[in-house]
């Protein structure tokens, strides 16, 4: 990831003698933290709390929204405070407001961004991260035992916002054997659809290599159910990081939104990870249809090819190409009834 700061901040140094020049002077950064209407930016000289521009609440509440999109839909909008224009994660526009502090101007284009439903209105939709690398999705292999359909609600989410997925299984070692067999099918079955998977114990130490290799360089969001091993896991990834990520996850899940505080942290190995916790609807509350069917890669050649179109829900209708591709076992039955009970939320 990277951050620069624009031409015009060559001048910073002049400029802090001139306060015209200063109050003009736009620098650009990554918002790296968020606690309550506070943004930490970081920039290549260090980093800065920033607050929003009134501008930036008033005008960027909605600042991409496609014809499409449901925000484009919502008529009278209440509580808009809620709202926030800006994300962790987000590369922003600010000028300096003071020493060590800034206000935001502007949220550069994003790449990509996991959202969900603002709190108290399902139909506005708040940005959690932006710009993300992948989504990490963390999973025991037991104690407590995984749940696929979860993992299948993750990676259709993931597969909507276009961001690819790690799908990392933690304490290897509590696998009673004689339930090794059926976990290594499923993850067959993942990797045959194109995710990465990884096999870890903080206990043996296998996969950890592995796991530290597909964090590197990336920025990885982290999503899981607590108790399936993310602290350990964390930190054996770089020793400290699991209780550093802990105590900020801890403020997260106290607060009212579960959204009011945020952070991205910096691993040693290169790249940044910011975890999610307590957060299970990313993006998919707005999803329906054929989005989400187009969630579920190995569906997707079917899409369109049944008698009904982009109409069919693939659940009841007649001529079904993808209830066909099930029948013919080119879909399997685990990943189909993931899909329809998530039809049916
Ligand atoms: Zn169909």
């Amino acid at each position: 990831m990277s951050w620069n700061l624009d031409a015009t901040s060559q001048n910073t140094s002049s400029a802090s003698n001139n306060s015209a020049n200063e109050a003009a002077a736009q620098l650009t950064g990554t918002v790296v933290r968020k606690s309550q209407g506070i943004y930490s930016v970081r920039t290549a000289e260090g980093t800065l709390a920033c607050e929003l521009s009134s501008r930036l609440r008033k005008t960027l509440i909605y600042p991409s929204a496609a014809p499409t999109s449901l925000r484009h839909r919502v008529k009278e909008v209440k509580g808009i405070g809620e709202v926030d224009p800006v994300a962790v994660g987000d590369q922003v526009s600010f000028h300096s407001a003071g020493p060590q502090r800034g206000l935001i101007t502007a949220v550069l284009p994003r790449l990509n961004a996991l959202s969900r439903p603002a709190a108290g209105n399902r139909r506005l939709e708040h940005v959690i991260v932006a710009n993300v690398g992948q989504v990490v999705a963390v999973f025991a292999a037991a104690q407590p035992a995984p749940k696929w359909e979860l993992l299948d609600r993750y990676l259709v989410a993931a597969e909507a916002a276009d961001v690819p997925t790690l799908i990392a299984i933690t304490k290897l070692d509590a696998l009673p054997e004689g339930d090794a067999p059926a976990l290594h099918a499923e993850m067959d079955n993942y990797r045959k659809l194109g995710y990465r998977v990884t096999l870890t114990s903080t206990v043996t130490g296998e996969g950890l290599a592995d796991f530290c290799a597909a964090l590197r360089d990336k920025v990885s969001v982290f999503v899981g159910k607590s108790g399936v091993g993310k602290t350990s896991l964390l930190n054996a990834v770089e020793p400290g990081l699991g209780l550093r990520v802990k105590a900020v996850s801890a403020l997260t899940e106290k607060g009212r939104h579960s959204t009011t505080h945020l952070e991205m942290f910096d691993l040693a190995g290169g790249g940044q990870m910011i975890d999610t916790p307590g957060m299970r609807e990313f993006g998919l509350w707005a999803l329906s249809g054929p989005d989400l069917a187009h969630g579920f890669v190995e569906m997707r050649p079917y899409i369109g090819q049944c008698k009904f179109g982009l109409d069919c829900t693939h659940l009841h209708e007649p001529g079904c190409a993808v209830r066909a591709a099930l029948a013919a076992g080119r879909i399997c039955q685990r990943r189909y009834d993931s899909y329809r009970r998530l039809q049916a939320d």
